[in-house]
């Protein structure tokens, strides 16, 4: 890749960095994405219904909260074709290369950021060099704006190669919420895919370093649960009370004791709870946020049962009654040997990548095993690609970064592994 190039990406990731937009509000990104697509000339660019299924959206923000998003976009210079096309929240687009006869492939980058607030000291590379986020209390912290940064970077890669077969490039929203992977899994674009790439920068590996197969993404459900009793005088008349704070109590210390499974790992979490108005009210109302994964859609599917007899358990001890609604669900999907090998062997071939590892537990959940399960159910071939990053905070944290580096890196390995399931030999 010419220096020219790589330094344009850069600017592309700094600018995208700048304006992180959560998760089904990605507006202005959509449209940035657009006019990029455009620049480069490709020959289909799919938006709203016709880039993803809004019934089988998971994880969507209120209206009032999806108009502000948008009024924003649009204020911030948003086309209004594409604001048009994503209005209620139908953000993402897919992005289709012909080149003549040979395999359909696909990849898969996500452009959501995080409700995280970013950091502000000098040692922050964003905030020192001025690209640090100016829409406060949300972030690029994951590192999807390097990845809508890369995919973008391999479509104009493989558009100016000898490539022969079809890309298709989905750039998904809503990863953060694991909504955007099932309605994009639900349309057309993901029919005839013979080989498909998902692609995540960092978790842990460093700069220079390749992982050709994430295994064992976590399968995940996340949910809600309302409680409901009824308040009460809680010095005059506890006893006419039903008390949700203790539901609410009693389900959060149970979820955690749900017994470990000796089949594989499991995971609880409850991450947010409401409850209660005042120190003299017995509680009427209270409202937790979950989440149980495991390593297997099995140990989920234990874990979920588990969790709601315990929810439902909890409510009855205190005379209350509980409702749980889904927010979300990713399944577990490997990598395929077939893939993880051609990825392996574009990055030894990939001047910079100093280090290939063939496969790597994610020890995180991703929706782009929908999309890899529906390429696979369709008789193609899948492979969750790692593109290491030095990263300075964690992941979700307010002082992540990544290494700039990794974007061209990641659009040459992945461009190289497209070329030459397109025939392309390549050095
Ligand atoms: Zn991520």
């Amino acid at each position: 890749m010419s220096r020219e190039t790589r330094s344009r990406l850069v600017e592309l990731r700094r600018e995208l960095h700048a304006y992180p937009e959560p998760s089904w509000c990605e507006f202005h990104t959509t449209s940035r994405v657009v006019d990029e697509l455009e620049s480069i000339g490709v020959d289909r660019v799919a938006l709203g219904d016709d880039a993803l299924d809004p019934a089988e959206r998971m994880g969507v923000p209120d209206d009032d909260e999806l108009a502000r998003w948008r009024e924003a976009a649009a204020e911030r210079g948003a086309r209004d074709d594409v604001l048009e096309r994503a209005a209620g929240g139908l953000t993402g687009a897919v992005a289709v290369l012909e080149r003549g006869d040979g395999p359909t492939v696909g990849l898969r980058v996500d452009i959501d950021a995080l409700r995280q607030t970013e950091a502000d000291g000098d040692d922050h590379a964003p905030a020192a060099a001025g690209f640090r986020s100016e829409n406060e209390g949300v972030m690029h912290a994951c590192g999807h704006d390097a990845h809508t940064t890369v995919g973008l970077g391999t479509v104009a890669a493989v558009a100016e190669s000898d490539f022969a077969g079809t890309l298709v490039v989905f750039f998904q929203p809503a990863e953060e919420v694991v909504g955007g992977g099932r309605p994009m899994a639900a349309t057309d674009h993901v029919e005839g895919i013979d080989h498909f790439l998902a692609v995540h920068v960092g978790l842990d590996h460093p700069t220079g370093e390749v992982v050709a197969g994430g295994d064992e993404a976590l399968s995940v459900r996340q949910m809600t649960a309302e409680f409901v009793g009824e308040s009460a005088h809680a010095g005059a008349a506890p006893q006419a009370g039903r008390n949700a704070m203790q539901a609410v109590a009693a389900a959060t210390q149970n979820l955690y004791a749900i017994p470990r499974h000796a089949g594989g790992l499991t995971r609880v979490n409850v991450g947010r709870a409401d409850v209660g108005s005042a120190p003299n009210v017995v509680a009427a109302e209270g409202r937790i946020e979950l989440e149980v994964r495991g390593g297997t859609d099995d140990l989920r599917a234990y874990m979920t049962t588990h969790a709601e007899r315990t929810l439902d358990t909890a409510a009855r001890m205190h005379d209350c009654t509980v409702t749980t609604e889904t927010l979300a669900v990713a399944p577990r999907e490997d990598s395929d040997e077939s893939m993880v090998t051609a990825v392996a062997g574009a990055a030894d071939a990939t001047p910079g990548i100093e280090s290939t590892v063939r496969r790597a537990p994610l020890g995180v959940s991703e929706d782009a095993t929908y999309l890899m399960r529906a390429v696979k159910q369709d008789g193609g071939d899948a492979t969750f690609v790692v593109l290491g990053t030095d990263h300075p905070g964690g992941h979700h944290t307010a002082r992540f970064d990544v290494d700039e580096e990794t974007i061209g890196l990641g659009v040459d390995v992945l461009s190289t592994v497209i070329r030459r399931l397109g025939g392309e030999e390549t050095g």
